[in-house]
């Protein structure tokens, strides 16, 4: 696994078949894995597709589901085990919210038809899905059910925007936190960890911090930069084969923390905090700022306690499954 956008839970659901109904592993947050959540594929593959560092949904070309194709699998959903209502959708896809707004709203619609029990729907969003998107029509999105939306943010520091190709610069990204912002939706974004590499120091944790005061994500997730093998594209990603003919050092692991430390350090907005991912050997959860003390001392506690072999190894060996 190699991506900050996609750093949820990646697999296969039992008893799901990866085609027809997915294009790609069903990918999510770890937390939408509900027994009253369903996966509903809209899109296809990633409207950007170009992230240096990332493997996911690279060989499924960017498109939209037809409607048809949409409802037949919400029919089939409806059709699942009625004793569990299905209270939430999570759209599958990189990012379904590259969807315009009346195509998200006409998706909304054929959901509540079919799930009368639906109290929301999220999705995974890129920040430039927002170009199209006024505060007034993410405001209705919200009204209308839209929720808990995760972006990928990364990092705020224009340079590792520029060398990871992510297709956006800090100005966009400040318009488009600020949008969400004032929409009223609640959000999670994350930031990656390592992506300047050994010996960038502290400029990507300060203005991803900076960032993220302004814009007051409900949720900051923590990931760290893992260049995997990955089984389903069968793929490195690019950024692997750059290490691989030196034009670039991977950060180490402490480094990693430290500059995990200096973002917590940082932050004033209040945001749940949650560096619990498969690629972070040690994780930590802490409501900032109110918890920015005891998030510090357990940051140090890692940072004491890291080898960087062994923490290399736990965070090589993401399960795939
Ligand atoms: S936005 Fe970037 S990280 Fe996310 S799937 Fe597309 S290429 Fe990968």
């Amino acid at each position: 696994m190699s991506s900050g956008d996609h750093a949820g839970k990646r697999a296969i659901p039992k008893g799901f078949d990866y085609g027809p109904r997915f294009a790609s592993p069903v990918n999510s947050p770890s937390y939408e894995w509900r027994d009253d959540t369903q996966f509903l594929q809209v899109t296809r593959g990633c409207s950007h597709n170009g992230c240096r560092f990332c493997t996911f949904f690279k060989n499924v070309p960017y498109g939209k589901v037809d409607l048809d194709e949409v409802e037949f699998y919400l029919k089939f959903i409806a059709n699942g085990d009625k004793n569990i209502p299905v209270k939430r959708v999570f759209l599958q896809g990189s990012n379904a919210l590259h969807l315009s707004y009346d195509e998200l709203m006409e998706i909304r619609e054929l959901v509540c038809k079919h799930l009368p029990n639906l109290e929301s729907i999220g999705s995974y969003g890129r920040i430039s899905d927002l170009r199209d998107k006024s505060v007034e029509q993410l405001r209705a999105l919200h009204e209308a059910g839209y929720n808990r939306l995760f972006f990928g943010v990364e990092s705020a520091d224009d340079n590792l925007l520029a060398l990871m190709n992510k297709g956006y610069d800090s100005a966009e990204l400040y318009e488009a936190g600020g949008k969400l912002h004032e929409s009223g939706v609640q959000w999670a974004c994350t930031i990656m960890f390592g992506m300047g590499g050994h010996g960038y120091g502290f400029g990507h944790a300060e203005k991803s911090a900076d960032f993220i005061n302004f814009a007051q994500p409900d949720i900051t997730g923590s990931v760290s930069m893992t260049l995997v093998f990955d089984p389903f594209t069968k793929m490195y990603a690019p950024l692997h084969y750059a290490v691989e003919r030196g034009e670039f050092v991977e950060a180490g692991e402490v480094e990693r923390y430290e500059e995990m430390r200096a973002f917590v350090e940082r932050v004033n907005a209040d945001t749940l905090f949650t560096a619990r991912h498969s690629t972070l050997p040690k994780g930590l959860i802490a409501a900032l700022p109110d918890q920015r003390d005891e998030a510090l001392a357990a940051i140090d506690k890692i940072i004491g306690e890291a080898d960087e072999v062994e923490f290399k190894h736990m965070r090589m060996h993401v399960p795939k499954v």
